[in-house]
């Protein structure tokens, strides 16, 4: 996600097919199947449709039951935790306040099934029988997902419709349980595993529909238009639809890269900052393991949001801060979709290393006119500003980086801890360990973890070799005793 910035403003948080062309991506399947196949009513306001689940136990444990994350039921009236902070209440809720909700109608494969949790945000099935290591069991959920007019991840804007979030999501399973999180307003509550896809989307006839998948097939009929795409390897899949979309696309090394708007005069040239992007992240990174990239400008409450091989872009930024966004979101692309983390307790480790990446790519296209001594320091000064008011304010200031975001009380608080400081903190671990070693630690860190939720470790573990006491040097960051 991208917070929009100091210096420019103090703010907030793209894809392919290959796969006719003989590419060669890895094409094994991965434990974790959803088959979904949804349809929008424009009068309703609404998606309803199914997603059957196929689930390989992987886990090492026997489960009885599975746990989904209901994210769309964040936007109803009544939530306990509100999806937007008061910063961007009034550009979320652009037509005032609005709601939605996510309801399970029913569920197949089980035998027994409940949505609840903390913020009637999970939906636990109980499995017929316990579920052993190595086997697989199949489930499907029939729901409706009845939309907000809202500038948000999933919700109706002025000119398209945000589906992200849009289907019940498997919790990521980790130290003998399924994570469940409620939907803060701060930062991306997401933690999810690689899975594949085969998605149909049944939209109005004249609808366009950008997505995370590869198109493999279209067809019409009695006025309505079904989508169906396919998408390998991936930790979610998103959509944007909408009724006046123009698309420009591209190419950049048998990638398609596509950039969906609604008339917008600067289309070329963002489209072109995305494909620069997804070339110098994949020469300097790695490879970009996704057939297509789209980069979608539509209405959101701050500056954008990225999804496996899909980015939301707000699409009411300056040309400046729509770059910028446009390539800090490229670069979710290594740092969320390709190489997972955990984005609940250490956000720090996707947005301080897609913020530290962005700058990177500045450096190497100084046309853009954001420059390493300009993005730092910008930073540093809203990070200073930020800890003066909080130690004036509450008498101390938490910068430890590796906290829950229900630890969060801003999005001034999240932005500075994680975006500034992370930013600060790759800066300065780069200055120490020099430019070379300092990238072949994050080629390395990309290669290690590809497909993979990365721990704080894993993360400090590829820069170890440089012979610096980088253990130190983390550690000093995200406990908060750096003083900067
Ligand atoms: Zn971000």
């Amino acid at each position: 996600m991208k917070k929009f910035i100091a210096f420019l403003l103090g703010i907030c948080s793209v894809l392919a097919v290959f796969a006719f062309t003989g590419c060669k991506k890895k094409t094994e399947n991965s434990p974790i199947f959803y088959d979904i196949a949804v349809r929008y009513d424009e009068d309703g306001r609404a998606l309803s449709g199914t997603a059957r689940i196929d689930y390989k136990n992987t886990t090492g444990n026997e489960l009885t039951d599975l746990k989904f994350n209901l994210y769309g039921n964040a936007f109803r009236e009544g939530v306990n935790t509100p999806p937007v902070g008061e910063a961007y209440a009034a550009k979320a809720y652009y037509d005032g306040f609005s709601y939605g909700g996510m309801k399970v109608e029913s569920v197949t494969g089980c035998s027994a099934w409940a949505q609840g949790g903390e913020d009637e945000n999970i939906l636990t099935v109980n499995l017929q029988t316990p579920l052993y290591p190595d086997d697989s069991a199949s489930v499907t959920v029939t729901y409706s997902l009845s939309l907000a007019n809202i500038n948000h991840r999933t919700g109706v804007t002025a000119n398209a419709v945000n589906l992200g979030n849009f289907y019940p999501q498997l919790c990521a399973y980790s130290d003998g349980g399924f994570i469940e999180s409620p939907y803060y307003p701060f930062g991306d509550p997401f933690v999810s595993e690689i899975a594949d896809y085969n998605v149909v989307l049944d939209v109005p006839e004249g609808w366009t529909a950008a997505a995370s998948g590869s198109l493999t097939g279209e067809t019409t009929a009695a006025g309505r238009k079904k989508c169906s795409y396919t998408l390998k390897k991936a930790r979610d899949f998103a959509a944007v639809i909408s009724d006046s979309f123009e698309v420009c696309e591209g190419e950049v090394g048998g990638v398609k890269v596509y950039y969906y708007h609604t008339g917008d005069e600067h289309a070329a040239e963002y489209l072109a900052a995305a494909e620069q992007s997804l070339e110098y992240f994949s020469q300097t990174f790695g490879e970009y393991v996704y057939p297509t990239l789209s980069v979608v400008s539509t209405g959101f409450y701050c500056g954008g949001m990225e999804y496996p091989a899909l980015t939301m872009i707000n699409d009411s930024m300056n040309f400046d801060n729509t770059v910028y966004t446009i390539v800090h979101e490229n670069a979710h692309q290594w740092w969320y979709a390709m190489v997972g983390s955990d984005q609940l307790n250490d956000p720090w480790q996707d947005e301080g290393l897609a913020e530290y990446s962005t700058l990177m790519f500045f450096e190497t296209h100084p046309d853009y006119g954001f420059t390493r001594t300009g993005l730092i320091g910008s930073a540093t000064r809203a990070y200073r500003n930020f800890f003066s008011i909080q130690s004036q304010l509450n008498g101390k200031a938490d910068t430890s980086m590796t906290r829950n975001l229900s630890t969060y009380s801003s999005d001034y608080e999240y932005t500075n801890v994680t975006y500034n400081k992370g930013m600060i903190l790759f800066d300065t671990l780069r200055k120490s360990l020099g430019d070379k070693a300092f990238t072949s630690a994050l080629k390395k860190y990309y290669g290690k973890n590809l497909y993979k939720i990365a721990s704080r470790d894993d993360i400090c573990a590829c820069f170890i070799s440089s012979g610096t006491d980088v253990e130190g040097f983390f550690a000093a960051f995200l406990e908060g005793r750096i003083v900067i």
